[in-house]
């Protein structure tokens, strides 16, 4: 999977700002933020998304990752949103796994939206 950028973040050859990594996952700043705090935390392995092969033991990784990343953004006591984007109707647009975590501002409530609307 050398086309996917998230593989080449993972492997190192593509530059991201690390925040957070341990032997299956790595978190990063998103390139587009979304909010002050914008992280992804992906898997290393190549996974398009959550309905993709992922084991009991990948999934335990990718949450607990989640508030090590929020409390090392300084979000952890002022909340943060989590979203995974999967497939077509989500709007995934990167086909490699990843977990957003977005924080920094207050949101609104609910957090579905439709295109269009
Ligand atoms: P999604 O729409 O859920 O697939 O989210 C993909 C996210 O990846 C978007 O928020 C992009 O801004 C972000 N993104 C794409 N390329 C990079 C990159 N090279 N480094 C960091 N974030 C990226
Ligand atoms: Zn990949």
């Amino acid at each position: 999977m050398d086309t996917c950028i998230f593989c080449m973040v993972a492997s190192g050859e593509m530059d991201a700002r690390k925040v957070y990594e341990d032997e299956l996952v790595i978190a990063f700043d998103d390139i587009a933020p979304q909010a002050p705090v914008h992280t992804l935390i992906i898997p290393k392995s190549h996974h398009i998304d959550l309905g993709d092969d992922v084991s009991p033991d990948l999934l335990n990784a990718l949450f607990s990752a989640v508030p090590k990343v929020a409390k090392i953004k300084g979000v952890d006591t002022s909340g943060y949103r989590v979203i995974v984007n999967n497939g077509r109707d989500a709007n995934q647009t990167v086909g490699h796994l990843h977990v957003h975590v977005i924080g920094g501002r207050s949101m609104s409530h609910g957090m579905v939206l439709f295109d269009g609307e």
